[in-house]
This record gives structure tokens, sequence and C-alpha cells, in this order.
């Protein structure tokens, strides 16, 4: 398996909304197999960044590479290596949850009956089988971001984008999912860039990046982020560097 391949770059990437800078400067790098944490308030631009690196936005300037294709002049095959689930979720209620996984794969050229096989798989392992059938109105809010979880990574990409997807769960769906990234992290080698403005999520991050009004205020691990603040536990570090004390 290679090692410390860097999955993800971006490179000073500035983006206006008319007179109002959103993102200053972004800079960062993501390897196979890292789950990066980009903490921050409301605001702080981290849906504005997951725009840019899905091509849905383009920068002002700077350059966003995703497996070294760039996102801007190089879009299909940029994206065949990203995964995605948006903020706001992009599940259709009317349908089951199989139609929906399967129109996804469409959608995306995969051969539909292996697929199949691996939608099952994944149902089972996240206990989900038996609700194949069901519409999606019919889960939970949990229930439904498994789902796009799943549908995410039926292209098989590299790297993961989620964000913010604990938003309105339950902790024990909270925990759940922050558990099932972990283990696709280490059985997959995934890279998982996860935004956030919980702090306790991003306590098994490998890397913490944290933005405020569009800067990178600080990033590195929880220990350098904490020795860095002179603070004991990552609350009050992220408190602290966000009000640029
Ligand atoms: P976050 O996802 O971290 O909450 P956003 O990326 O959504 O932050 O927003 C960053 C900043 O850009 C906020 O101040 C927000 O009001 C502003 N913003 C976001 N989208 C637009 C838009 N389409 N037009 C103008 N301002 C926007
Ligand atoms: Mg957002």
């Amino acid at each position: 398996m290679l090692k410390n391949k860097l999955v993800l770059e971006i490179n000073n990437v500035k983006k206006y909304y008319n007179s109002f800078l959103a993102l200053n400067n972004i800079s960062l790098k993501i390897n196979s197999g890292e789950l990066v944490v980009l903490l921050g308030p409301n605001g702080a631009g981290k849906s504005t960044l997951f725009s840019i690196i899905t091509g849905l936005m383009r920068a002002d300037s700077g350059a966003c590479l995703i497996n070294g294709y760039n996102i801007a002049d190089n879009t299909i095959s940029a994206l065949k290596n990203l995964g995605v689930v948006f903020q706001q979720p992009t599940i259709d209620l009317e349908l089951t949850v199989k139609q929906n996984l399967l129109f996804h794969s469409r959608l995306h050229g995969i051969d539909l009956n292996l697929v199949k096989k691996t939608i099952y798989e994944e149902l089972v392992k996240t206990g989900l089988e038996k609700k194949i059938n069901n519409k999606a109105r019919t889960l939970s809010g949990g229930e439904r971001r498994k789902v796009e979880l799943i549908r995410s990574l039926l292209h098989k990409p590299k790297m993961l984008l989620m964000d913010e997807p604990t938003v309105g769960l339950d902790p024990g769906s909270r925990t759940d999912l922050l558990r099932k990234i972990l283990n696709l992290k280490k059985t997959k080698s995934l890279s998982i860039l996860w935004t956030t403005h919980l702090v306790d999520e991003a306590e098994k991050a490998d890397k913490i990046i944290i933005l405020n009004k569009g800067i990178i205020k600080t990033a590195g691990t929880q220990s350098e982020i904490l020795s860095l603040a002179k603070e004991k536990n990552l609350a009050n570090a992220f408190l602290k560097i966000v009000k640029g004390e």
C-alpha cells in the first residue's frame, strides 16, 4: 500500500462573495488514510471551501487538486476520486433506500449487477438491510446519513468529504457515524475531510485545522494545538485560538 500519498492539495485559495472575502489564502494537504477535521464556528467558510473542492464554485485564485487533478480544469477526473456528503441531506425521501443507491450508481456508470451486492453488504454492515425497500422518508436522520455515506462511497473514491455530517443527529448516531468513518480510514485507507463546529468530533482526527472568518488560524495534531494554545483541553484551546488571544 502506498503510504503518505497526497490525495488533496489546496494551494492559496481565495474566494470572494462580491467584496466580502470568505476564504483568505487557504492551503492544506491531506494524505491517503488521513482524517482531517476542519473545525470552525458558523460562518467560518467551511461550506464555501467544500463548494470549491467539489467544483460547485470556482476559487478567485489558487488551486485545488484531487489526486493530482485540478478541479477547475479537469473536473470529471477530479470528481471520480471524490465522495461527498453535503451539509444538507440530498437523499430522495420518496425513493426507497435501494432506489436511491441504484440511481446514484447508474449516474456514475457503475455496473449494476456488481453494485447490488456491494449495496446489500454495506447495508448489512450498517444494520439497515431490512430497510432496503423502505422509502427513505421512513428512516431516522442517522439512518439517512448512513445511506448517504454508503452512496458517497459506491464509486470507490480515494477521498471523502463530509460537511457537518452530524448536525441534527442524536448523540448515539453521531458516535456511530464517527466510528464508521474511523473504520473506513483504517480498512480502506480512505482520506477524509470532515467539517464541524463541534470540538469533540475533532478529537479523533490525525490533523485539526481551525478556520475562522476565512482564515486558517492553526493546523496540527491535537497535542500540537494544545501546546500552542497552552491549554489542557481542545474546547478551551479552540476558543482561545478563535478569539485570537
Ligand atoms: P460555514 O460553512 O463555515 O458556516 P460558509 O462557507 O457557509 O460558512 O459561509 C462563510 C461566509 O460567507 C459567511 O459569512 C456567509 O454569510 C458568507 N456566504 C456564504 N455563502 C454566501 C453567498 N452565496 N453570498 C454571500 N455570502 C455568502
Ligand atoms: Mg456550512
